[in-house]
């Protein structure tokens, strides 16, 4: 038999995982070290060499996508189709097993998934029949207490009575909305996992089919397992299975969504006679690149420890870009990628990174204005996401009440006790009478068509947008955003809720603020200022991203990020506050995640690698002037090229400048040595000054809040 295709593209401690006779393995081992690699080679052995039906083998992996591609790989190691593998993400699989098994689950056949907005909405549903006031207990409180609750695998049954009354309310939440879901016969993301899990551990003749079957169970990323999917994968491999599981404990960032890194050091203890083998050589990135790593994550305690090299040679040695503000850095960036496109290089190969959703924006504004391709993953662009939507329908509606697809979207967002019924009476008096909807809900008010509670709360809902629209006549354009989040009840809506996700939509929000000081409008178009801002973000929700096989520039969170790999990476927005996130700031143990994030972001380029950070940013809708990252810092000074723009720097010129009013000309007319005050920052002295017009900037060392660079048309500096 002729192994050469499995075995000869592998190292020696690659082909000993890849080879090893059936049993636990784990394969422990930092990025780029083929751990994806030896995991398809494995499945090809196990096929090739152990004879073991494709039928039987199980693999898992983080995304739909990661899951096409082992599937791909795999079946061109072995040349033939792997027909009856299992591969798929845990809920991937965990669905096909209840779509199967729906009688054992106690399940309709047609059961349907509830995605986590239809699932608050229900739980709004229960509090109302519970009679509990939304105010006192939010949905989004209760939600994030039954999925937590679910992901460790405990009913609403299983939880003592610790006296506490909230824990005893959220209790009954929790039992209600389960007791709904079942009526319904519908089943959130958590509860496909615990589904799953119960219907194997309680049926034993379905659990010895499933490990008589699944012999050969594989897992990549398994520093990202949750209690429930270890669990499950414990319960499937029983006594008689094989788990082949790679992972890089440095690599887990989902720490908060109820990942546990734990899980590693846990399955030599749980999975009997488990053979460790660790990957030592980095096939990925240059040796710079690859240090740069390693001093990095080499801050966080308690890692289980390794060491990485490469004999690719060093390569080019990082850049850092210290943009003046996020737009700079945008224009960098996009600068780059022509070049890089201009010396041959394919889009496709570089990718654009960054810590939250909200930056994005900026970048996709520079790209179409550059006419450069881009598709964003994991994630809706900026002016496709719901809540911006939210907002911009309330916009339209102030500018057209006839924008019927706007009433709608927002008549009842935030919710304001607005009924689907009440709603489609609505219509069809539009429909009836050839009116708007507008139209059609004054005259329902007005011919009492409506019940009087619903008439109230649509009436205050016509009244709402009158009142925005008188509000935010005279005001700027940024302004009449600003006003119209507050007015609506859309901020507040996503900011009373803790949980992750909507604190990006508030995000997203305040960076619609931001979006909107920073739009130029061309005052020779007829429109005014709002309504040109409203066609622009249409057009930049329609058509600026790329097709899929174009060939385009990929941009991503770091989180999406996992497990690929680029030939040039820009990891952006490397500040304080930002990356590290404020919230890690602020939560200790959080920081470590955030570094190993930082570290996953680092080992995916393979020769280039560009960091920026941006000396002020405007993001949700404020000017920040932050610190650059401390992550920057960690890197060995050595492996950095920093990289100014260019710019004329004159110093000791007379002092004769006013720093808000400054022109091209007189602002080289800062002194050095001058005391200035900073209406944040207090008093200091200026210590340098460079560049020119826009780009003009002093660095000032201020007493309390120590040296730091601003951009003179915005800092604002009094010189005393
Ligand atoms: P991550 O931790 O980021 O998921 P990984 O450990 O899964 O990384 P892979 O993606 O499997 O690493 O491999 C990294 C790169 O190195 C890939 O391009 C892969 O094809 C290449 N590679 C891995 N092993 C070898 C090898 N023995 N010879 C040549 N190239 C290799
Ligand atoms: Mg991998």
């Amino acid at each position: 038999m002729d192994v050469s295709a499995i075995l000869d593209p592998l190292n020696d401690e690659q082909r000993e995982a890849t080879s090893a006779p059936p049993g636990n393995i784990l394969v422990l081992a930092g990025a780029g070290s083929g751990k994806t690699r030896v995991l398809v080679h494995r499945i090809a052995w196990l096929i090739q060499v152990e004879n073991v039906s494709a039928y039987g083998i199980l693999a898992v992996t983080f995304t739909n996508k990661a899951a096409q591609e082992m599937r791909q790989r795999t079946e061109s190691l072995l040349g033939i189709p792997a027909a009856g593998m299992w591969v798929g993400t845990f809920h991937g699989i965990c669905h096909r097993l209840l779509r199967q098994h729906w009688q054992e689950a106690g399940l309709p056949q047609s059961f349907q998934i509830l995605d986590s907005q239809d699932q608050q909405r229900m739980i709004k549903r229960i509090l109302k029949s519970l009679e509990l006031d939304e105010s006192k207990w939010p949905a989004k409180q209760a939600l994030w207490f039954i999925n937590g609750r679910k992901e460790e695998g405990v009913r609403a049954e299983h939880i003592p009575d610790n006296g506490d009354p909230v824990n005893r309310q959220l209790v009954r939440i929790y039992s209600a909305y389960q007791q709904t879901c079942m009526r319904l016969g519908v089943v959130d993301f958590a509860e496909l996992l615990l589904r799953t899990l119960e219907i194997l551990r309680d049926n034993e003749q379905l659990l010895t089919h499933y490990q008589n079957r699944f012999r050969h169970l594989l897992v990549d990323e398994f520093q990202d397992t949750n209690t429930i999917q270890y669990a499950l994968l414990r319960l499937l491999a029983g006594k008689h299975g094989s788990t082949f599981a790679v992972g890089d404990d440095d690599q887990s960032i989902y720490g908060w969504r109820g990942a546990r890194i734990e899980n590693i050091q846990q399955f030599s203890k749980d999975f009997a006679n488990t053979q460790i083998v660790r990957l030592e050589q980095n096939y990925r990135s240059s040796g710079n690149i690859l240090n740069a790593a390693n001093a990095l994550i080499d801050n966080n305690q308690g890692r289980l420890g390794k060491n990485l090299w490469t004999n690719s040679g060093n390569g080019a040695l990082l850049d850092l870009y210290a943009a003046y503000n996020e737009q700079d850095e945008a224009r960098f960036v996009a600068d780059r990628i022509q070049q890089w496109v201009n010396e041959g290089g394919k889009r496709t190969e570089v990718a654009v990174l960054y810590r939250s959703n909200a930056q994005s924006r900026i970048f996709e504004e520079t790209f179409i204005a550059a006419t450069i391709p881009y598709r964003v993953y994991g994630g809706l662009r900026f002016f496709e996401r719901a809540e911006i939507k939210d907002a911009l329908g309330y916009l339209r509606l102030c500018v057209n009440r006839n924008d019927d697809a706007s009433f709608e979207r927002v008549v009842n967002q935030p919710p304001r006790g607005i009924g689907e019924r009440t709603v489609e009476l609505i219509r069809q008096h539009a429909n009836a009478h050839s009116v708007s909807y507008w139209q059609a809900a004054t005259a329902c008010i007005e011919t009492q068509q409506l019940s009087s509670r619903a008439a109230t709360m649509v009436g205050g809902f016509l009244e709402l947008i009158e009142k925005l629209t008188k509000n935010i006549l005279d005001l700027q354009l940024y302004e009449q955003i600003d006003q119209l989040l507050h007015i609506s009840g859309l901020l507040d809506h996503h900011r009373n809720d803790k949980s992750e996700k909507a604190q990006s939509r508030k995000e997203n929000l305040e960076e619609l603020v931001s979006a909107a000081r920073a739009y130029e409008h061309n005052t020779e178009d007829e429109l005014s200022p709002l309504e040109a801002f409203l066609a622009h973000a249409a057009l930049e929700a329609g058509d600026g991203q790329a097709d899929a096989w174009e060939d385009c520039v990929q941009m991503m969170t770091l989180h999406s990020a996992k497990g690929l790999e680029f030939k040039l990476v820009f990891l952006c927005g490397l500040e304080e506050g930002l990356f590290p996130h404020q919230m890690s700031v602020e939560e200790p143990g959080r920081m470590e995640e955030e570094r190993r994030l930082c570290y996953v972001g680092i080992t995916r380029a393979e020769q280039q690698l560009v960091l920026s950070y941006a000396e002020s940013r405007r993001l949700y809708g404020k000017e920040n002037y932050s610190m650059p990252s401390r992550f920057i810092g960690e890197l060995p000074r050595d492996l950095l090229q920093e990289i100014r723009p260019q710019i004329m720097v004159k110093q000791s010129v007379p002092a004769t400048f006013q720093a808000s009013h400054a022109s091209p000309e007189d602002f080289n007319g800062i002194d050095i040595g001058r005391r200035v005050l900073h209406t944040k920052f207090g008093e200091g002295v200026v210590l340098n000054c460079e560049g020119r017009g826009s780009h003009a900037r002093v660095q000032v060392n201020f007493e309390s809040a120590g040296s730091k660079w601003l951009v003179l048309a915005y800092a604002n500096l009094q010189p005393l």
